[in-house]
């Protein structure tokens, strides 16, 4: 079955209660749309129905007896929370709690699944306890086609290259890394290095550093990957001795989530294949922190600029309160450890209020079950059709 699902007007400047509202008949257009389209898998309703069989036009002009199952699902975070009734950035294959998605979880220690049977007696049971339930598994009460059709429905989303990997986590990684270079003074050669990639074989020569490309697709993040690891080993050479062990870190985590990419693109595995995976995800997971700095979002940013103001203020009472009495050399020694120690401090508030709490660093913790239940993941990604969606947009 292949549909295109109608895309809803994104309103963000109108009142709360407006778009509450609005959001509101957003799902129940959605979920009647759905309804519409899975009808032929409902079998209660279908008078033919025996069973769960019934008589299908094959692409081969013959009629046969088939058992219809819903089996896979592409979308991106968003929709499937949107489709699966479930709260925002959170996992749709388990139940693992949003202040946990940064954590490595082994795959054999995995979360509990999202069980959706129990959802929707939750969900009918329409009482307070059955809402706090409901609300304690991250889950949205009322109707969800899904789930009276046949499916499993924490099943239905599968795996995806690009949205996840290439367009989500590797973009992370980017990011990560060019806050990185930044904070460490080291941006310009970074960006030197970059630039002089050549354009080897198919790799496209490059014209713009990471910071001036407003927004990177899939193609290019997949090229990305082939150079990246050895654009940050070179940018990171000849540090101090007392940077070798932080830069070291840095390089051995982009090595580790790439490695984990490249065995994710394979078109076929085996133990030792997902082995590798599984344990490039785990040192991933070792070395991240070395990013965390990149992670602080606006509240952490704004955290940290109001200790500056107070730690600048400070220092200028004690500076009325004490004049100065050294020489001049003295005084700038002075001023410029005091510029360390301030810096020091802003980095440690902002890494203390900083975490990797995103659907997408999680996501990748279930891929190499995901590969044993149900084969490579080139058969699912979406960068195989995202390209003819353009393609049909362009054509109206
Ligand atoms: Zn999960």
């Amino acid at each position: 079955m292949v549909t295109l699902l109608p895309i809803l007007i994104k309103n963000r400047n109108i009142p709360q209660k407006q778009l509450d509202e609005q959001r509101h008949t957003n799902q129940e257009v959605l979920n009647e749309v759905l309804r519409r389209i899975l009808q032929p898998l409902t079998f209660k309703q279908n008078p033919s129905a025996e069973s769960g069989y019934y008589n299908v036009l094959c692409a081969d002009g013959n009629f046969r007896r088939c058992k219809p199952v819903l089996a896979a699902w592409l979308a991106d975070c968003p929709e499937y929370s949107d489709l699966h009734h479930l709260e925002r950035h959170v996992c749709f294959w388990c139940e693992c709690p949003k202040n946990e998605l940064g954590d490595y979880v082994p795959t054999d220690k995995q979360h509990p699944r999202g069980d959706h049977n129990l959802y929707q007696m939750l969900s009918d049971a329409n009482t307070k306890a059955a809402d706090a339930e409901l609300s304690s598994r991250q889950v949205h009460r009322g109707f969800n086609v899904f789930r009276h059709i046949p499916c499993i429905v924490s099943d239905l989303p599968k795996p995806d290259l690009l949205h996840t990997m290439q367009i989500g986590v590797l973009d992370h990684l980017q990011n990560w890394i060019f806050h990185f270079m930044k904070t460490n003074e080291w941006l310009d050669k970074y960006n030197t290095i970059w630039l002089s990639v050549p354009a080897y074989h198919d790799l496209t020569p490059k014209t713009k550093s990471y910071e001036e490309v407003s927004q990177w697709n899939g193609k290019e993040m997949k090229e990305m990957s082939r150079y990246l690891l050895g654009v940050v080993i070179q940018s990171l050479g000849g540090g101090s001795l007392a940077q070798h062990p932080i830069f070291n870190r840095a390089i051995e985590c982009t090595r580790a989530l790439l490695e984990f990419y490249i065995y994710a693109r394979y078109k076929s595995h085996d133990d030792t294949t997902l082995s590798y995976m599984e344990d490039a995800l785990c040192r991933f997971h070792t070395f991240k922190d070395v990013f965390l700095l990149g992670r602080a979002g606006k509240k952490a940013k704004a955290k940290a600029n109001a200790l500056r103001t107070e730690l600048v203020k400070n220092r200028k009472v004690d500076e009325e309160t004490n004049a100065q009495t050294g020489t001049l050399s003295k005084e700038r020694r002075e001023m410029n450890a005091w510029r360390d120690y301030i810096s020091h401090e802003i980095d440690v508030s902002k890494e203390l209020d900083a975490d990797f709490n995103f659907p997408k660093i999680h996501l990748i913790s279930h891929w190499v079950e995901r590969i044993r239940r149900y084969g490579a993941f080139q058969q699912y990604s979406a960068e195989k059709h995202e390209p003819a969606h353009k393609m049909n947009l362009k054509d109206g």
